[in-house]
C-alpha cells in the first residue's frame, strides 16, 4: 500500500499482494470502492504519525504486507503497527509524537456520546460531517449530515467539524467506516492544533464489553477496537492520543438517561435521516433507542411500526441480536410490551427487572481503563449518578454469552 496525503486528498495505491476485499478490525467483510477520499478542516502539517494513523483507518482493511507513507514516520509507530497487525512501514525516520493534555469528545449527538460529554463538560468536541464524494454514486440521500453537523453548532461546546467522503472508499456493505476508528481520522489530524492527549467515544458497555455492534453475545476483555491493550488502542497510544471511554462501563439504559438529564439534552439526535425538526421514528436505530429509552422512562412503547412491517422481522428470529443486553432490559420493563411488535421477541427470553438490574450501574473495570488524567473525573461521575456494579453484577458481565 503507498499513502499520499495532499492538500486535504488521501490517495491509496494497492500493491500487488494488497486486495480490494478485506476484514474490518471486527472481522466484518468489507470491500473497497475507490482509493482517495478528501478529509478538510485539518492542518496540513498534522505530525506524520498522526497523519499515518489516520490514513491506517481508511486503508488497514486492504494492507496485506506492508505500507509506505509520502512522510517519514516515527519507529515506534512503525513498531506498533507491526506488532498489531504484521504490516511493515516506512519509511522511518520522525520523532514520536508526545502526547497532549487535553481531551476532546468524538461527537456524534447521540445519547451514547452525549452521555460521554457530560461527563467533561469543558471538553472541546470533534464532530465528524459525511459529505459527498465526487466518484462514488451517492446511495443514501436520506443520511442528514447536515441536521447532525447544525446540532453539534446548538451545544455551544468547543467545536471542531471536520467534513469527509472517507465512507464512501467503502463499497459494501454500505457506505462506512472501512475501520471504525476512521470517525476519529479528522480528529487525529486535528491533535496537534488541539493539544489532544486523548480522544473521548461514546462506546458503551454493550460496544466495549459485551461484544456489541457486529459481533455478538460474549464478554470481550481483549476487544481489538476498544481495549487500551488492543491493537487500535496501543497504536492510538503510540501517537499521543490514547482512547477513551468515559461511559464504557455503562449500558445504553443509563447513557439514555444520562444524555436526557444532560443540559446538552436539546441536541440529542441518534437518527441519521430525520429531518431538521426531529427523528424519523421509523429507521432501526429510532425503534431500538425508542425500546431503550420507553425502558428507562418506564412508559408504553411509542412507535408508529407494527408487527406486519419488515422492521419488525428481525425481532421475530431468535437471538443472538447486537444490543441484545438492551433488548432484554426493554422487554422486562415496558408496560404493554406484549402488545407491541417485540411480542415474538418474549418467547426467547426470561427478562425480569431483577435480572437486567446490572445493566443501571457501572462496570469498575471500565474506569480502571481510562488514562489517569481523566479517570478521577469519570469515577466520581458514576460514583455518584450512576452506582458501581456489586460482585454479583460484575459477574454477568464477565459471564455474558457463556450461560444462560
Ligand atoms: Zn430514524
Amino acid at each position: 500500500m503507498r499513502v499520499t496525503w495532499a492538500d486535504g486528498l488521501l490517495t491509496f495505491r494497492l500493491d500487488l499482494e494488497d486486495q480490494i476485499t478485506g476484514k474490518a478490525s471486527d472481522e466484518y467483510p468489507v470491500k473497497l470502492a475507490t482509493n482517495s477520499c478528501t478529509i478538510t478542516d485539518v492542518p496540513d502539517d498534522a505530525h506524520p504519525d498522526l497523519f499515518a494513523v489516520a490514513a491506517w483507518t481508511v486503508v488497514a482493511p486492504w494492507t496485506r504486507k506492508r505500507i509506505t507513507f509520502d512522510r517519514a514516520v516515527s519507529a515506534r509507530f512503525a513498531q506498533v503497527l507491526h506488532d498489531g497487525w504484521g504490516v511493515e512501514a516506512g519509511p522511518v525516520g520522525a520523532e514520536p509524537r508526545a502526547a497532549g493534555g487535553t481531551l476532546a469528545i468524538s461527537y456524534s449527538g447521540g445519547a451514547d456520546s452525549v452521555a460521554a460529554a457530560a461527563i467533561y463538560p469543558d471538553a472541546p468536541f470533534v464532530h465528524f460531517r459525511r459529505v459527498p464524494h465526487p466518484r462514488v454514486p451517492n446511495r443514501w440521500p436520506h443520511y442528514r449530515s447536515d441536521v447532525l453537523a447544525r446540532l453539534a453548532q446548538q451545544t455551544g461546546r468547543p467545536l471542531t467539524t471536520v467534513r469527509s467522503d472517507l465512507e464512501y472508499t467503502l463499497a459494501e456493505p454500505r457506505p462506512g467506516y472501512p475501520e471504525h476508528h476512521a470517525v476519529a481520522a479528522g480528529a487525529l489530524l486535528n491533535a496537534d492544533r488541539l493539544d489532544l492527549g486523548g480522544l473521548g467515544f461514546g462506546y458503551e458497555i454493550g460496544s466495549r464489553w459485551l461484544g456489541g455492534g457486529r459481533y455478538l453475545h460474549r464478554y470481550t476483555p481483549d476487544n481489538p477496537m476498544w481495549a487500551p491493550h488492543g491493537k487500535w488502542g496501543r497504536l492510538f497510544a503510540a501517537v499521543g492520543v490514547h482512547i477513551v471511554l468515559p461511559v464504557g462501563g455503562v449500558s445504553e439504559a443509563v447513557t439514555m438517561r444520562l444524555a436526557l438529564e444532560s443540559e446538552l439534552a436539546g441536541q440529542v439526535r441518534w437518527c441519521l435521516s430525520g429531518a431538521a425538526d426531529g427523528p424519523c421514528r421509523t429507521c432501526a436505530k429510532c425503534l431500538y433507542k425508542e425500546l431503550i429509552q420507553a425502558a428507562v422512562e418506564r412508559r408504553p412503547l411509542d412507535t408508529p411500526l407494527t408487527a406486519g412491517h419488515p422492521r419488525a422481522r428481525k425481532w421475530l428470529r431468535p437471538p443472538p441480536y447486537g444490543g441484545q443486553e438492551m433488548v432484554e432490559y426493554g422487554l422486562a420493563r415496558i408496560p404493554g410490551i406484549e402488545r407491541t411488535l417485540f411480542a415474538g421477541a418474549l418467547d426467547y427470553f426470561d427478562a425480569t427487572e431483577e435480572s437486567t438490574s446490572w445493566l443501571e450501574h457501572c462496570y469498575p473495570p471500565a474506569l480502571a481503563e481510562i488514562p489517569e488524567p481523566w479517570r478521577e473525573r469519570a469515577t466520581s461521575f458514576m460514583t455518584a449518578e450512576v452506582g458501581l456494579m456489586t460482585e454479583k453484577e460484575i459477574h454477568r458481565v464477565e459471564t455474558w454469552g457463556s450461560t444462560g
